[in-house]
């Protein structure tokens, strides 16, 4: 069974198109279930009903015509069941319901299981037999198991379909995904593909079949003088078979059929990389049915050097890619290091199948102030490349092909954020503190030199975490010791003399360099952050010594260690940081000490934070992972990001407890996670006792102003009302709320975002 099921699976992943798709189910299922009939009804959209899309055994002439509400019929409950249903009798059943199109009246068994994505039944798979007989508990668990699997693939089919139409008639499509970054981007798609995997090559038409023809032959004659190269320089170490692997490469790449297919394809208006995909992944397909499990092995051969001529067509369709103004990225999985591809001034915004919003590319788009939207996962993201699009950083909408009517309702949004930041522009020289005078240093987040600008701009008065891992990510090795202290000399002096919070290296999780790679199954919970760096004190040290050597004369240094889960992990690295800035002395840097700080993102840290507070000069909460963490929910699923809450009652009592363990041992106390540039999250963290907010530049104006707006003494008393709820859902509506009575809503989103109807 389970056999049958992965193949039935996999073809219907091929499918060309939803019909298709739903074609190879009913036949497929009726051949392996031997059954006389199986059917697909599926959810139309404006109705409601569900209506009979494709059938093997019952007439033709009924698909399309059957349409059963909710509750009606039997495929009707099974819907709102959202259970299977199991008759020997049909016709006996209550609900039962005759549709004379269909020819139905021969079969007595049915059996119909619910299609169900994300909670919703998106239709129902029914098999049915002539005879009087209950279907026995493995056909019913084949199916149930079936449609699971198959939901996803149809949800994706359906939406691909509704793309499709909407290139013939113009129509708008809207795909939902999660609100990553704030704000309104309106431009033009731009698919980020991974180089070099010829399944995810999007799918893109192109006039100049010259120019395409041309970059095909390059290609081709890149990857063979590649090919001979490895082939020569391995000569001597390898045997005569490894040896003629080579030469079958060559042998292929000269092989004019293959060619010949490619050209008729970039003929057609494909583009070379797409048309060599195609036909690469068709050869893929044909060794791998072969019967001999020496042909077999060979697809592996192809699909490699598949990839190898796939990469020089990439690097060269590239090179020559120039980005239009109002370039909206869109990936599979978008990391950090693509944010660095497109000129800061022709990004207008981001969009990625996989990750949340607290990924870490959500987290530096909000920095840098791009809209993005993350874990968009029924957008069919390799067929949209230079679609107009609008992208709702605010809900999390995408809307492809938007209508006049659509634009203008985004354009006025854009206005009204434009006003909105012309208002808060006289802030930058205004001081963090409530209405009744009591002070909170609004520091910033950092990573990228660009962050300064905007932070100097919007009154930081000071860095409360610089990620010291993104000049790494945009890299393709370590960067020196010397290089690391130009990079840090840039970000203290800027700042100076206010403080700057340099974090070593954290690095695993969702963050991983390309030259230094950590394939783990549990990345979140495995070699990240102070573990990587106390296994290799050679890294730490040399980043250390490069910031302490970049502060010379500046003296704002301030060290931040990252994951630290008890002591005996800041006693190792105050021992290096020690080593290190005594080195430094004795090399003659007349610098001073820094303060050593560390992050509590792990709920050990929060239990142990009194002891980790002795140890330490000031302590900065890292409530991104330690929601995560606290919740058991991985901060990069799209999947569970609907149970990722930062306001939720746990998470609330942990970092009140760590405010209360550090104000009784007077150690400095700070936030750096998202919650902090929250106006609802940040009033709490004040009336709390944070001491320092860090943020990203992007919020920092909006939660001065709601800062600005309150009394202390009206805080302590919210915070006491927010301490009794027991719900997440209950403290972001008490918070809305208040900010709402106070007149500042619209500092979370402008108000015409926020009554945006589901258009
Ligand atoms: C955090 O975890 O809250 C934090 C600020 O660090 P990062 O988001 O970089 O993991
Ligand atoms: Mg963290």
């Amino acid at each position: 069974m389970l056999g049958s099921l992965r193949s039935i699976v996999q073809e219907v992943n091929t499918a060309r198109d939803l019909p298709s798709a739903l074609d190879i189910i009913v036949r497929r299922v009726r051949d392996v279930m031997q059954t006389k009939v199986c059917s697909v009804y599926l959810r139309d959209k404006h109705s409601g009903n569900y209506v009979l899309m494709a059938t093997e055994g019952l007439n033709q002439d009924a698909v399309g015509q059957v349409h059963m509400a909710p509750g009606e019929g039997l495929v009707g409950n099974v819907a709102t069941r959202e259970e299977p249903i199991n008759l020997e009798h049909a016709e006996a059943h209550p609900a039962y319901q005759y549709f004379p199109a269909t020819g139905e009246e021969r079969f007595s068994a049915f059996l119909g299981t619910p299609i169900i994505h994300h909670r919703n039944v998106l239709g129902v798979l029914v098999v049915q037999q002539a005879e009087r007989r209950r279907f026995d508990e493995g056909e019913e668990a084949f199916l149930v198991t079936l449609s699971a699997q198959l939901a996803g693939v149809i949800a994706h089919a359906e939406a691909t379909g509704a793309l499709a139409t909407m290139g013939q008639q113009r129509n708008e499509a809207k795909f939902a995904g999660l609100a990553a970054s704030p704000g309104i981007a309106i431009g033009r798609a731009h698919i980020v593909a991974p180089p070099a995997n010829l399944a995810t090559v999007p799918f893109a038409c192109s006039m100049d079949v010259d120019a395409e023809l041309a970059l095909f032959q390059q290609a081709l004659a890149a990857a063979r003088s590649e090919i001979r190269e490895v082939g020569e320089r391995l000569k001597n170490d390898l045997n005569k078979e490894e040896r003629a692997l080579f030469d079958a490469y060559i042998s292929m790449l000269d092989d004019s059929s293959i060619a010949v297919e490619v050209c008729e394809r970039i003929r057609q208006k494909l583009t070379a990389s797409r048309a060599w995909a195609e036909v690469m992944l068709e050869h893929v397909r044909r060794f791998e049915a072969m019967s001999d499990s020496y042909f077999r092995d060979r697809a592996a051969d192809v699909r490699d050097l598949g990839a190898r001529v796939l990469m020089h067509l990439r690097q060269q369709e590239q090179s020559q890619r120039d980005y239009p103004a109002n370039t909206i990225l869109i990936g599979e999985e978008l990391t950090a290091s693509v944010l660095a591809e497109v000129p800061r001034e022709k990004l207008a915004g981001l969009v990625s199948v996989k990750g949340s919003s607290n990924s870490h590319v959500a987290i530096l788009a909000r920095a840098m102030g791009v809209p993005a939207v993350m874990g968009a996962q029924e957008l069919p993201w390799e067929q949209v490349d230079g679609v107009d699009m609008i992208v709702d950083g605010y809900r999390g909408d995408l809307h492809l092909q938007p209508g006049p009517e659509l634009r203008r309702h985004y354009e006025a949004i854009v206005a009204e954020e434009r006003e909105l930041a012309r208002n808060l522009d006289h802030l930058a020289k205004l001081p963090g503190e409530t209405a009744d005078g009591h002070r909170v240093r609004l520091w910033v987040n950092t990573g990228l030199m660009a962050d300064v600008v905007r932070s100097l701009e919007r009154g930081a008065e000071g860095v409360g975490l610089y990620r010291t891992e993104v000049p790494f990510l945009l890299r393709d090795r370590f960067p020196s010791e010397e290089e690391q202290r130009e990079i840090y000399h840039e970000q203290l002096a800027a700042f100076a003399p206010r403080p700057v919070t340099m974090r070593t290296l954290d690095i695993g999780g969702d963050k991983a360099l390309t030259y230094f790679p950590i394939e783990e199954t549990n990345p979140f919970l495995g070699w990240r952050g102070i573990r990587v760096t106390l296994d290799h004190p050679e890294i730490f040290l040399g980043q250390v010594r490069a910031m302490m050597k970049a502060s010379l004369g500046l003296d704002n240094l301030r060290i931040m260690l990252p994951m630290i889960t008890g002591v005996s992990e800041v006693e190792a690295a105050r021992k290096l940081v020690n080593r290190a800035y005594d080195e430094l002395i004795d090399e003659g840097y007349a610098i001073k000490r820094p303060p050593l700080g560390i992050m509590i993102e792990v709920p050990s840290a929060v239990y142990q934070a009194r002891e980790l507070a002795k140890r330490v000069d000031f302590i900065s909460v890292g409530s991104n992972d330690l929601t995560q963490y606290l919740l058991a929910v991985d901060r990069n699923n799209s999947r569970v990001a609907s149970i990722y809450h930062s306001f939720h009652p746990s998470v609330l009592q942990a970092l009140l407890q760590v405010v209360t363990a550090c104000h009784e041992t007077s150690t400095k106390i700070g936030i750096c996670g998202e919650l902090a540039g929250d106006p609802g999250g940040a009033l709490l963290l004040v009336a709390m006792g944070y001491d320092v907010l860090s943020m990203n530049a992007t919020n920092l104006p909006r939660v001065k102003a709601a800062l600005r707006e309150v009394n202390k003494s009206d805080l302590d008393r919210l915070l006491q009302q927010i301490l009794t709820m027991e719900s997440p859902e209950q403290i972001e509506e008490k918070l809305h709320g208040y900010l709402q009575d106070l007149g500042i809503g619209g500092l979370v989103q402008p108000q015409k975002a926020e009554a945006s109807s589901d258009s």
